[in-house]
This record gives C-alpha cells, sequence and structure tokens, in this order.
C-alpha cells in the first residue's frame, strides 16, 4: 500500500523554452519583442515596503475599475487573475461541471485539454476542417460547455464575430468561453455579446499586447451572475491573487492607450511584412490575426528548420502533434530580429 493509489495525476502542460542564454532571437513564446508602457519605471520607484509587508487588495478594486472604464463595462462585469491562465482555469472550474462533454477544436490552445484533465471534465475535441477552420454545425451537439481561442492558437486564424454568435446562439444551455488573447493584432472583439447572450465569456490578458507577459494579468468579461460565480470560485481557493506591484504596473499599461495602439500596430506591421519574405522563400501561412506567424515550408520538414534555426540561436515553437506537426509558430519580433530570421532561413531553405 501507499499513499499513491490516492493521488491526483496529470499530465501537465508544457509551455516554450524560456532559454538562458544569452544574445538569442527569441521567438518561441508569443511574447512583445516592445517594452510595456513607459509609465511603468515611474511606478516601480514609487512601490513602497507596505506592498511587500501587507496584504494586497483580495478584490483587486482600482485594476477592475480601469479595465471596466477601458472597455466601458460596469465594474461587476469584470474578473482579474493571474495571466489568462489564471482566469481561463478558474472559468473552466466554475463553469464546465457537467457529465456532458465540453467541447473544443482539436488544434487549439494545448491548455485546454490540460485543465479539463486536472479538473476531471469530460471533453471532446471537434477536428477543424482542413483549413484549420471551425465548422460551426459540428458545435450543435450536446455539450457541457464550449470554449474558441479566436483568433485560435498556434494558427492564428480569426473567426467573425457573427461567426462565433452562431455557436452561442445554438448552445444557450453551455457556458461559451472566448479566449481573447490576440485579439488586439487586428480581430474584432466578441465582447458587445456580452449584454445579449448569458453564457458567454470573453477572456484577455495583458501579456500579449500590453508588453506584460512577466507581470502575470489577465481578465475575464461576463455578465454579472457569471462573473459573481467565477469570483466565489477563486475566493474558495485564494483572495490575494495579483500581488500590489502589479496592480499598480497594470494601472500605468492602461493610462497610455497611444503607446498600446503604436505597439500593436507595429506588430502587425513586422508581421505582414515578415509574412511576405516566408512565402517568398516558399512557406504558406495561415494569415494570421496575432502576434505569431503559422508556416509550413513545400520542401523542407519543419522540425529540421526547426532544429537548424535552434543551432543559429534563433527560438521558435514546433508541436510535434498530429495534423501540425509540419508547422512552425514564429512569434513576431522587432524588425530586426525578423530580418534575421529570413536570412537564417535563406540558408536553410
Ligand atoms: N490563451 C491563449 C490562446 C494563449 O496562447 C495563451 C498564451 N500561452 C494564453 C491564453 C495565456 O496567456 P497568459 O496566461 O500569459 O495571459
Amino acid at each position: 500500500m501507499s499513499y499513491e493509489a490516492n493521488v491526483r495525476r496529470v499530465t501537465p502542460y508544457v509551455p516554450g523554452e524560456q532559454p538562458k542564454e544569452k544574445n538569442i532571437i527569441k521567438l518561441n513564446t508569443n511574447e512583445n519583442p516592445y517594452p510595456p508602457a513607459p509609465g511603468w519605471r515611474e511606478i516601480v520607484n514609487t512601490i513602497d515596503e507596505d506592498a511587500f509587508r501587507k496584504y494586497p487588495d483580495p478584490l483587486i478594486t482600482d485594476l477592475t475599475h480601469a479595465i471596466a472604464a477601458y472597455h466601458k463595462v460596469d465594474i461587476d462585469k469584470v474578473f482579474v487573475g493571474i495571466g489568462s491562465d489564471d482566469v481561463l482555469a478558474t472559468a473552466f472550474l466554475t463553469l464546465f461541471n457537467s457529465e456532458k462533454p465540453v467541447i473544443f477544436p482539436d488544434i487549439t490552445y494545448s491548455f485546454y485539454d490540460v485543465w479539463a484533465d486536472v479538473f476531471r471534465i469530460p471533453y471532446k475535441t471537434i477536428p477543424l476542417d482542413e483549413n484549420f477552420r471551425i465548422k460551426a454545425e459540428d458545435y450543435n451537439i450536446p455539450n457541457g460547455g464550449i470554449v474558441i481561442a479566436n483568433p485560435n492558437a498556434p494558427t492564428g486564424i480569426l473567426e467573425s464575430v457573427d461567426f462565433i454568435e452562431g455557436i452561442i446562439k445554438a448552445n444557450p444551455d453551455s457556458a461559451v468561453i472566448v479566449d481573447e488573447a490576440y485579439i488586439d493584432f487586428g480581430g474584432e472583439t466578441c465582447l458587445p455579446l456580452i449584454d445579449k447572450y448569458e453564457n458567454l465569456l470573453v477572456v484577455r490578458t495583458f501579456s500579449k499586447s500590453r508588453c506584460m507577459a512577466g507581470l502575470r494579468i489577465g481578465y475575464a468579461i461576463g455578465n454579472v451572475k457569471m462573473i459573481k460565480f467565477i469570483s466565489d470560485v477563486k475566493f474558495s481557493i485564494n483572495s490575494y491573487t495579483l500581488n500590489t506591484p502589479t496592480i499598480a504596473l497594470g494601472l500605468a499599461s492602461l493610462r497610455d492607450n497611444e503607446y498600446f495602439e503604436e505597439c500593436c500596430q507595429r506588430v502587425i506591421a513586422t508581421r505582414e511584412r515578415a509574412e511576405e519574405q516566408l512565402i517568398k522563400l516558399g512557406f504558406k501561412s495561415t494569415n494570421s490575426y496575432a502576434n505569431f506567424l503559422f508556416v509550413s515550408h513545400k520542401e523542407k520538414k519543419a522540425e529540421y528548420i526547426f532544429e537548424e534555426l535552434k543551432k543559429r540561436k534563433i527560438y521558435v515553437r514546433y508541436f510535434k502533434k498530429p495534423r501540425i506537426d509540419n508547422y512552425l509558430r514564429i512569434s513576431i519580433g522587432t524588425d530586426d530580429e525578423m530580418e534575421k530570421l529570413v536570412e537564417a532561413l535563406k540558408e536553410i531553405v
């Protein structure tokens, strides 16, 4: 006999590498290559010992207010957490409590099945079509909830608000989570639908478009009742999620909208230029609306290109998984980094 028979065992999510080496070009975890809005420096200088000595505000009041004001919604429609991973995990635990399976695409953010496993939520993946598009009619089946990343990851493919609305409308008895981690890079948000559909939750992050992956700020917007359900679960696990410096730094980002928009535009412009150059080198690309490209080469295998890039200290993401094992996901870096990537790829392919 051993305690081990009683252990909850899971296969964990594996995040992209964070190499310690210097002078690498890191295009493997969809971080933003630009610094956060400059206001952060002043905030860091004003952090006092109370920020460490005392517990932070469990309600995250100021940041919740600022996010609500930014999106022009009531504060009790906003839930803030430690990155959108924490928000999504808490939402899974709260909203997906059925015997029927939660459904999501076969190719999507690879954390969804991990959360389902750890929380013992039954799930079923629904194959995307041959162009990696969602087939809406496949979602008209009995289910215990739906989660859709829009734009999807790792494909970057964006579906329209009307299209997503069709799925929400067809499933009034299921919570539908729309993960908009990458929406600021050219997509149209489903947020206006939250007042129309009580079953919708939209999840966002400061990690990508606000250049703050290291701080861990994410949030969800939904109707008051749904947000209260999620908040009750949060307060049943950990009252103090965001720390005081993080809250202050998140506020600084929201104050500088001009910087935020400029940063997104720069990433979009670099994405389009890099995509054109890769197509000239014989790659096909999925028309990504995210801060990454998802590409496949007509001759050279993705795994080979991945290894060759690594030898040249350029890190991209390769998923050894069915249907996408000949693709590379390349995060958008600075123009200079993307030039170096293109130069290296010219040698490799
Ligand atoms: N959703 C998607 C689709 C993602 O790709 C990521 C980034 N790994 C996240 C959510 C989580 O991001 P974060 O926890 O940094 O907000």
